[in-house]
């Protein structure tokens, strides 16, 4: 079963696309959490951060260099931004297609409640 990012990717499904190259998709995230809230997805199918293989090093480079991009279009790169990828139940990763989130535009809190 592809994944809604696949679709996405594919145009079986409608996206707010700001960026796009043969490797990386940046669209809204459909639920923001804060005024920028941006998700950087590869076009290649990677369920998550653990099945990242060493051959993938340069393009997990490459979404770095495009979070940082669009977040000076975005006009938060001196106020900051957080980009965060979860990975597996704990993290609550809902969408099982690598992706980069980057959050920005007001601030942003501790990052994870402490207990
Ligand atoms: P994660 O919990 O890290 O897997 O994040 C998945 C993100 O995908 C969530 O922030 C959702 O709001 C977002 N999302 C789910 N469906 C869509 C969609 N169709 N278009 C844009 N963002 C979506």
């Amino acid at each position: 079963m592809p994944t809604l990012f696949e679709k996405i990717i594919t145009g079986e499904l409608p996206a707010n696309i700001i960026y796009r190259d043969p490797r990386v998709i940046a669209f809204l995230d459909i639920r923001p959490a804060a005024p920028v809230h941006i998700l950087i997805v590869p076009t290649k199918a990677i369920p998550t951060a653990d099945e990242i293989e060493d051959e993938d090093e340069s393009l997990i480079g490459h979404m770095f260099i495009v979070a940082r991009d669009i977040a000076r279009q975005q006009g938060i790169a001196k106020s900051g931004y957080r980009l965060i990828v979860n990975c597996n139940p704990d993290s609550g990763q809902e969408v099982y297609h690598l992706h980069m989130h980057l959050i920005g535009g007001r601030p942003l809190g501790p990052l994870v409640p402490r207990f």
